[in-house]
């Protein structure tokens, strides 16, 4: 089970009903950020996330209102007892600009690890310390997949895919094939070679047939490239940017290098997504239900963000 909260809704400046671009996602008590505007730490308040479990914070942009919040944030969970390393993912220029904003922190009680655009899909392991970011192929257990897209914006941008992967079934045909002793059944199903008697058993002697996971999408700010629709397909939740709601700013959105709702709900039908999220609203917008119809009438399961709003995803 994995627990998506968006934290704000709005682009460009906080206003006082509609913070800025923020997204939490909550997996074994554990706790990955996506993006962190001004008053983030404010909107974890409001839904009561707590700060000491987040181990992973992703960026996609170094424009304020993705991630003016950042320093504020990290001061606050060094005063909540966090002791183990934390990791930023980030766009190209993302070492730097931490590296900036800390200088006006003058102490942090944990490690700050930083990856900058990586290219390769990043493995995550869920430890007793939290989740860490394992290199490429290093891991038999990893329980998320990272994945990162180059978006077009006017800066160096990201869009994240993260992948929840689920245990293959358990096959007791192999297990009894192969006789494995029963007592190493669940460490083998969890990924874990295990040596036994001086015998070594892998996890390919327990494992049947795979079964789909869950996978959530999230791009902001962008125009709608192509490469997208690839990117997020058979998404479960797509958390999409729909800076404009009416059709007609679409001049404006070609120029902000943006989207308009309709422009995201094309992407969610090429992608064949489940569900639409949308988010990172203008600050001309008053009321963004107001433009549902625009969305709905090209991808009819099309929510329109709110801050604090939750979805609880399944196997
Ligand atoms: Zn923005
Ligand atoms: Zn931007």
């Amino acid at each position: 089970m994995i627990t998506v909260t968006l934290l704000g809704s709005g682009g460009g400046m906080p206003m006082p009903q509609r913070f800025l671009s923020s997204l939490i996602i909550q997996y074994k008590g554990r706790k990955i950020l996506v993006d962190c505007g001004e008053g983030t730490q404010v909107a974890m308040r409001k839904v009561n996330t707590g700060f000491k479990s987040i181990d992973i914070i992703c960026i996609t942009h170094i424009h304020g209102d993705h991630l003016f919040g950042l320093p504020g944030l990290l001061m606050t969970m060094g005063n909540s007892d966090r002791h183990s390393p934390v990791t930023i993912i980030g766009c190209e220029g993302i070492s730097e600009v931490v590296k900036g904003l800390m200088s006006a922190i003058s102490y942090l009680p944990f490690e700050l690890n930083i990856i900058e655009n990586p290219i390769i899909p990043l493995e995550i392991i869920c430890s007793p310390d939290g989740l860490e970011v394992k290199e490429h192929g290093k891991s038999q257990v990893h329980e998320i997949i990272i994945s990162t897209l180059e978006l077009e914006h006017s800066s160096p941008c990201l869009g994240y895919g993260f992948h929840v992967i689920r245990k293959p079934k358990f096959s007791l045909e192999k297990a009894t094939f192969y006789g494995v002793p029963k007592g190493i059944w669940g460490r083998l199903q969890n990924g874990e070679a295990v040596i036994y008697n001086h015998i070594k058993y892998e996890p390919s002697m327990v494992l049947g047939e795979k079964r789909k996971g869950i996978k959530i999408s999230f791009i902001t700010d962008t125009r709608p490239i192509k490469t997208i629709s690839t990117f997020i397909q058979e998404s479960d939740l797509f958390i999409c940017e729909g800076t404009y709601g009416d059709n007609n700013d679409i001049e404006k959105a070609i120029k902000n290098k943006h989207m308009t709702f309709q422009e995201a709900a094309k992407l969610a039908k090429e992608g064949d997504v489940k569900e639409l999220l949308l988010t990172h609203f203008s600050t001309a917008i008053g009321q963004p239900e107001d433009y549902r119809l625009n969305a709905q009438a090209v991808f009819n399961n099309t929510i329109i963000g709110v801050d604090g709003l939750t979805k609880t995803l399944s196997f």
